[in-house]
């Protein structure tokens, strides 16, 4: 069993919570694009978590994780990230967590690219998250990036440094003017953070195959949403991966699977960080109000994140790129308190209404058309079944589906693991 969890917005719709939550049906939980962009919150009796790199199964005993040949692994990162879990007591060994071979090590290179590019783009910023993604991924397709695998190999690493250390500087020196990269340091990048991974490091398509075949159901994560996607999402304000369901088996390791199911995460309203297009956006105090209702502050960078109502458009289209078979509707308890509730149901343009998703520069231009539907008044975060939810949630939850043309199956009330209905 080869199941999906998917978002289908602009990220941060809670996937992390739902990955926590339906782990526990789960023998493996595997994270298939993207590095340490990625902040998944995770509230259970076991703390509160902010994951960059690790699966979120990874709070789960009897849980087994495996970081993907699709993802971006800032060694440094997930060597602190992996000493904050062991400090409240969670469990890491080779046992339970599997990075493939194939994946590529973020270099601190890539994250000074980043930076430096941001600076000389000034006030054009793309508003990355300074991660060193997106000149990371560049390297891979350039094929001058390094491989975990490689770190199994010091003496054969070692020799290709000096070349790459070379190459990169033409950049970093020769463009920007920057300090230069020195093969010493990088040296001792992969030293202290990369050779004691070596245990973790193997096939993971070999693993999960086998496991696969015996029966063993596995979970894929992926990081931000369909409207961050590379190729699908709202370019050049989009991830530098693929983070589509499509994309789960080649960047977990397992081309050769085929996917049961997609579970398409989605919140209840909008939000988005950085940079582009968000057609739906509110301003002002109706932004803030809502911000400050939903906590929307990025998990990895503490950003204010842009809000709005829920949007069927964009939703709609994210919903198709997923190939989403039901959704978890996550933050319903957000939108308690209101006589009335917003939803943005077509992108207007010199008189023309959109009810489809357009191509990214139209939609710098595109105003919102919004619609009222019923809110209710009432606190729902105890709601633990259909039957506890308000009649004009209910309604809500199926305007929603109508809208979208796909079943809501669960939906979250609270952050808590138990704070979920499934209808
Ligand atoms: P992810 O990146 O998709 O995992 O999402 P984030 O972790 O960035 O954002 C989700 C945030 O909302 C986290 O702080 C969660 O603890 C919180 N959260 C998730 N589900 C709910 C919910 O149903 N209600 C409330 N109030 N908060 C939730």
């Amino acid at each position: 069993m080869l199941t999906a969890i998917v978002g289908i917005n602009w990220g941060d719709e809670g996937k992390g919570r739902m990955v926590d939550l339906l782990s526990k049906d789960y023998d493996i939980v595997c994270r298939y694009q993207g590095g340490n962009n990625a902040g998944h919150t995770v509230i259970n009796e076991r703390g509160r978590f902010i994951l960059n790199l690790l699966p979120s199964g990874i709070l789960r005993e009897g849980v087994v994780c495996v970081m993907g040949p699709g993802m971006v692994i800032d060694i440094r990162h997930l060597a602190g990230e992996m000493a904050r879990l062991r400090e409240a007591g969670i469990a890491i060994s080779p046992e339970n967590l599997k990075i493939s071979d194939r994946a590529v090590i973020t270099m601190p290179y890539n994250v000074q690219q980043d930076c430096l590019e941001e600076e000389r783009l000034a006030d054009k910023k793309f508003g990355s998250t300074k991660r060193g993604i997106a000149p990371v991924y560049a390297d891979k397709y350039l094929k001058k990036a390094f491989r975990m695998g490689e770190l199994k190999n010091p003496a054969r690493l070692f020799a290709r440094l000096p070349g790459i250390v070379e190459w990169k500087n033409l950049t970093i020196r020769g463009s920007y003017g920057a300090e230069e990269v020195r093969e010493e340091d990088m040296r001792a990048y992969f030293n202290e953070y990369g050779l004691p991974l070596q245990d973790y490091i193997c096939d993971v398509g070999l693993y999960l195959n086998e496991a696969h075949a015996a029966g063993k159901k596995i979970l894929l994560e992926a990081q931000l949403g369909a409207l961050r996607d590379i190729d699908y999402g709202i370019y050049p304000y989009t991830s530098s991966s693929n983070n589509i369901a499509a994309y789960g088996p080649i960047g977990a390791g397992v081309p050769n699977l085929k996917l049961d199911k997609v579970i398409g995460i989605m919140k209840a309203y909008s939000s988005c960080v950085g940079e582009g297009p968000f057609t739906a956006e509110y301003f002002g105090e109706k932004a803030e109000k809502l911000r400050k209702a939903g906590g929307e502050y990025g998990a990895a960078t503490g950003r204010p994140r842009r809000v709005g109502p829920f949007d069927v458009v964009a939703s709609k289209y994210g919903i198709r790129c997923q190939g989403a078979d039901e959704i978890a509707l996550t933050k319903l308890d957000i939108l308690s308190g209101h006589e009335e509730i917003e939803v943005c149901v077509g992108y207007e343009l010199d008189g023309k209404v959109f009810t489809e998703f357009p191509f990214t520069d139209v939609l710098d231009d595109c105003k919102p058309v919004f619609a009222k539907v019923k809110g209710w008044n009432c606190d729902i975060s105890s709601c633990r079944k259909k039957e506890d939810l308000p009649q004009a949630a209910l309604d809500y939850i199926r305007y929603i589906e109508d809208a979208c043309a796909c079943k809501v199956r669960y939906v979250s009330v609270g952050a808590e693991r138990d704070a979920y209905i499934e209808l």
